[in-house]
């Protein structure tokens, strides 16, 4: 038996091959669990699950109240064994347990309480004004989609898998969720959880490990599934997109970043350098929406590049699992492996960092060296370089010149993608006008990063489609239906437009 089993139509169980994976902490390089690797046929048991709890059983048919109910019991279970979770996050994906304790736990837990309120409040009905046709009323009923599923990155795993979830359930849906293959054991520990604790009727949720190219694709391409929700590269996003047109199923798409942090000239430089490290390293770089680009005015720019290298050589590295630990672990050597890529690259196109551009030194005994990275910060950088275009999801950051308001939300602006961004000035006006025109789907002013369930989140141009969190992640699991009620059952006029079945005639 797998040490973390897949969890389909109710029941903990291994994949039908028996086949499992070993998932290691990316720290030390040393296993820690075997996980039931699911293969195309879990996959389809996995909808086929879903499809039946929708069509056939009761979740969809309870009122918004007693789904609230089962949430806020889901939310209640995070909290009561956030520590076992938070130390299973950390250990897989490499983030801090203070991330993990702090951020992912209390994250994924408050998505659950915003969502359970969404059902609670939101109106499933809605009545519709003034209807030019006689007599008759109007009105829109908002409906589950059906059977919704979720592919998930290995960036912050439990707080990805709460965002797909949630809202999901929240709305009357059913629901499929996979992992990503590096970190899906905070997952598959939630749903563990929850089969204990017997929370939902069997099939509403299901939660299996395995390969994006055989079960992604099919939670994605499954004519029995409704809708599908992806958070990952744009890359992948793309191919989400194809494989759900086969039976045009609505999708949701929370892509690659390469966001601008400005600073104005007129910003606090303390603050703005706290955001624009916290906005780039925090996580090692490994968040979409990371401010990978800092825009900074000429007029203070030397100051600023010397306060940001000093303060960035004193981020701690070391054991994720320590508390004073600012920064793990990449999430795997692969990944630190793309990074050194990219920092070649930046050798090559714009000189050597201004620090950084090597793995730590001096790490604590039984941690695997080629697993870190420091934080690398390349000045300078024309926009046009590749490291200023490309995301790298890493600890490199680009520092740009720009000479005036209108240049820097040009280069802001020029980018493929449009996730967040931030505005660093004392003067808010001007802040609120600049953000007011950086083409991108949050903008942070004088603060980075900051996500919270209740504020809608998601990316303008190749950084995804539709929003997740607030009311509008909550409406993307809705259908949206319009009834029409004439009243009058008997002996009314006909259409005048098409009186060929007049009663009359
Ligand atoms: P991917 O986009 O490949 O993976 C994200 C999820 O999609 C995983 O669950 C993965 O499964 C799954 N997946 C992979 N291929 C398919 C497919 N063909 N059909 C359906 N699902 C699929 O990200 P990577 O892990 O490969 O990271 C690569 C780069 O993507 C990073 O360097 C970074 O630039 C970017 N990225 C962006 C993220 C974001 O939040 N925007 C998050 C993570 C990565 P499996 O794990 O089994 O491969």
């Amino acid at each position: 038996m797998a040490d973390y089993q897949l969890f389909i139509g109710g029941e903990l169980r291994d994949a039908a091959s028996g086949e499992t994976f070993t998932t290691t902490n990316p720290g030390t390089g040393q296993a820690i669990a075997e996980v039931a690797k699911a293969g195309k046929e879990d996959a389809i048991a996995a909808i086929e699950a879903a499809r039946t709890a929708f069509d056939e059983g009761p979740w969809p048919r309870l009122s918004g109240k007693e789904r609230a109910e089962a949430l806020r019991k889901i939310a209640q279970l995070i909290a009561d064994n956030a520590g076992e979770l938070a130390e299973i996050e950390a250990k897989d994906s490499g983030g801090t347990i203070r991330k993990a304790t702090f951020a992912d736990i209390p994250g994924a837990q408050g998505a659950f309480e915003w969502f359970a309120r969404c059902a609670e409040e939101e109106p499933d009905r809605v009545d519709l004004e003034g209807s030019p046709f006689p007599m008759s009323s109007n009105y829109v009923r908002y409906e589950p989609h059906g059977v919704c599923t979720g592919i998930i990155p290995w960036n912050f795993p439990f707080i990805m898998a709460s965002w797909k979830i949630a809202p999901a359930l929240a709305a009357g849906n059913t629901s499929v969720l996979k992992p990503a293959s590096f970190t899906s054991l905070s997952a598959l520990r939630l749903a563990s959880l929850i089969a204990e604790a017997d929370i939902l009727p069997p099939g509403v949720l299901n939660v299996l490990a395995g390969p994006g190219g055989t079960v992604g694709e099919e939670l994605a391409a499954n004519p029995m599934v409704d809708k599908t929700a992806f958070t990952g590269s744009t890359e992948v996003g793309r191919r989400i997109m194809q494989l759900a047109s086969g039976t045009v199923k609505p999708v949701t798409l929370e892509l690659g970043g390469k966001s601008a942090n400005i600073v104005l000239d007129d910003a606090d430089l303390d603050v703005a350098a706290a955001a624009v490290l916290w906005g780039t390293f925090f996580h090692n770089g490994q968040v979409c929406e990371s401010g990978t680009r800092a825009l900074v005015d000429r007029k203070i720019y030397d100051e600023f590049l010397s306060l940001l290298v000093d303060r960035a050589g004193k981020i701690a590295i070391g054991d994720q699992l320590d508390f004073e630990t600012d920064l793990g672990p990449l999430v795997h050597r692969s990944q630190v492996e793309t990074v050194e890529r990219y920092v070649a690259l930046g050798r090559e196109e714009v000189g050597e960092p201004v620090c950084g551009g090597a793995g730590p030194e001096g790490l604590p005994e039984g941690l695997d060296a080629a697993a870190f990275y420091t934080p690398t910060i390349f000045a300078g950088v024309s926009n046009s370089a590749k490291i200023a275009q490309e995301e790298i999801f890493g600890p490199v950051l680009c520092v740009i010149p720009f000479d005036s308001d209108d240049e820097a939300i040009a280069i802001a602006n020029d980018s493929i993608y449009g996730l967040g961004g931030g505005v660093q000035s004392s003067n808010l006006e001007r802040a609120e006008a600049v953000a007011a025109r950086m083409r991108t789907g949050t903008v942070w002013i004088n603060d980075y990063h900051l996500i919270d369930p209740k504020r809608p989140f998601g990316g303008y141009k190749q950084s995804g489609l539709g929003r997740e969190l607030g009311t509008q992640g909550y409406d993307v699991y809705r259908q949206v239906k319009h009834v029409h009620v004439n009243p009058s059952t008997s002996g009314r006029d006909n259409h005048i437009h098409f009186t060929a079945l007049s009663a009359n005639i």
